[in-house]
Parts: C-alpha cells; structure tokens; sequence
C-alpha cells in the first residue's frame, strides 16, 4: 500500500476509535531525574550518557522542587554492564515521593524480577525500550544480550506494573530494523499504550554523523501500529530530531492518526486546528 493511502487509513481507525481527540503534552510538571548522576556504563552508541546531563540528580531534588511545580517524575539513570538501570539503590528515595503523592513513571531497564517486584508497589508505570533485534542490541548498547532477554524482562515488568514499551524508531543507525517485529510480538501482548521515539543523531556519540530515519519510514511504522493496534492510545514521545525534521515529522504523525504528541511543534498545532481535533493538554510524561 501506498504511504499516502497507509496515513488515510491510520487516521480513519483513529477517527473511529477517538474521535477528533488528540492530546499534546508539555512535561513541565514531571521531573527527570538520574539516579546514577552523569554515570552510565554502557556508553551507548546513540547516547553516551549525554542525556542524563539533562536530568536532575536524585540527590538535589528538593532544591530544584522549590523552583518548579511538579507533580511526577520520570526517574531514570544509566545502566549497568547487564543493562539494568539500578534505580533499586534509591527505593527509600522512591517509596518517600510515591506516599507523598506523585506519580512516578521509571526506566527499569533488564532488571531481575526480585528487584522488580520490590519496586513496583511504588511506581505508576515503567517505560521499557523493547528491541527485538540482535544486532541492534549489539551495536548500540554492546551488551551481551539477546532479543529473548528484552521479551522476559517485558514480561516480567507486564507482570508486576503497569509497563508502556517505547519503541525508539532507527536507533540502529537510522536503519529500519527490529521495528515491525516489535509491533508483531506486542500484538500479542495487548498493550494499553504504545510510544514511539526516534533516533536523534547526537554530537559527542557514535552516531552524531548518521541521518537520522527518513520521516516515510517513520510514518509508516506509525501508521503500522495506528491500524495494529485501533483502541490504544499511539504517543510519539519527547525524543525526536528538532528543526524541519520534527516540523514535518509532527504534522505527517497528526494525519496518521497518533493520540498524543510530545513538545509539538508549531506546525503540527496548525495542522491539528485544521482538521479541527479537539486539542487538550497535559503537563505530564505521555505515558502518566
Ligand atoms: S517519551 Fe513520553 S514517557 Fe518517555 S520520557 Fe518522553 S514524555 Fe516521558
């Protein structure tokens, strides 16, 4: 099927499932916060560590709390060699901001399921990065593990929390690879939300001299899991190239009938007026 006759489609189903909703997210009120500081082990191609220079050390929360109203947290960190993100080391930090009130949405990683289970009574959901693809696992996160390992730990998590898998589109490069087999295998898994990300070339990483994905083959995933998968709600996340890149990206994502768009750019606030969506906003993580 034609691509431009895949994005017709993808918004019908979306158009007969959610009407003309579609939310756009503004994090303001979530905090990222690293729990392993600027440290990470696994030095991934496409990151590096660069982005938890971004976040917050959970150590120095209650100083940035009194400048910003926030109302979650995504906690995260860098992995460890077995790409665990040992966020188990600050349970007590956790468990105090979850009777406090907040909603917490955290990255796991491959965490064992002892760890998992002592944690999970004190989140709200876990972001999991499903890849599928021995290859990809091995030239970006270099790590000695397979596709199977990132299906058990999905399963595990799905047994104990709510987990929303993101699936972050060309992360390989910029090449098409596990993507459509990701979509397959949560088919099967009945997913109550899915998030898609998208590579961005980043300076100081391997891959800061790649292209990122074309934004067709991006779209095509997306249209792929809109008519996959027509009751949940399809997020395209925070992270994804800026520039003309997101312009273009944002406004072909409205007209395949995505559900909510992170940070969205001024071109896609139109498009979405245009085809008159009833716009609502959120200040929190897309998967919150
Ligand atoms: S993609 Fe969504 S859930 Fe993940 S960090 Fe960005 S806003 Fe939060």
């Amino acid at each position: 099927m034609k691509l431009e006759d895949k994005m017709v489609k993808a918004l019908k189903v979306k158009e007969n499932n959610f009407g003309k909703n579609i939310i756009f997210s503004y994090p303001n009120k979530t905090l990222a916060v690293t729990t392993t500081g600027n440290e990470c082990s696994l030095k991934c191609a496409h990151c590096n560590g660069h982005y938890l220079k971004n976040m917050t050390d959970i150590n120095e929360i209650d100083e940035k709390m009194k400048h910003r109203n926030v109302d979650s947290f995504l906690i995260s960190g860098g992995c460890s060699f077995d790409g665990n993100v040992p966020i188990i080391n600050h349970l007590e930090d956790i468990k105090n901001l979850k009777n406090k009130g907040y909603k917490i949405n955290a990255h796991l990683g491959l965490m064992d399921e002892d760890d998992v289970k002592k944690i999970s009574d004190y989140i709200d959901v876990a972001s999991f990065d499903i890849l599928l693809n021995n290859e990809t696992i091995k030239n970006v996160y270099k790590i000695d593990k397979k596709k199977e390992d990132y299906i058990k730990s999905y399963e595990i998590l799905k047994k104990h929390t709510r987990v929303v898998p993101h699936i972050c589109i060309g992360m390989d490069s910029g090449q098409i690879k596990g993507e459509y087999d990701a979509l397959e295998y949560l088919k099967t898994q009945n997913p109550d939300c899915i998030t898609f990300i998208v590579l961005i070339p980043t300076k100081g990483t391997e891959f800061e001299k790649i292209q990122p994905p074309k934004i067709e083959d991006v779209i095509d995933v997306i249209c792929e899991a809109r008519i996959k998968f027509p009751n949940i709600h399809i997020n395209l996340g925070c992270m994804r190239p800026r520039g003309q890149y997101r312009k273009q990206l944002d406004k072909m994502a409205i007209l395949s009938g995505i559900n909510n768009i992170v940070m969205p750019s001024k071109e896609a606030i139109k498009e979405a007026m245009k085809i008159k969506c009833n716009i609502q906003e959120f200040e929190r993580c897309c998967v919150l």
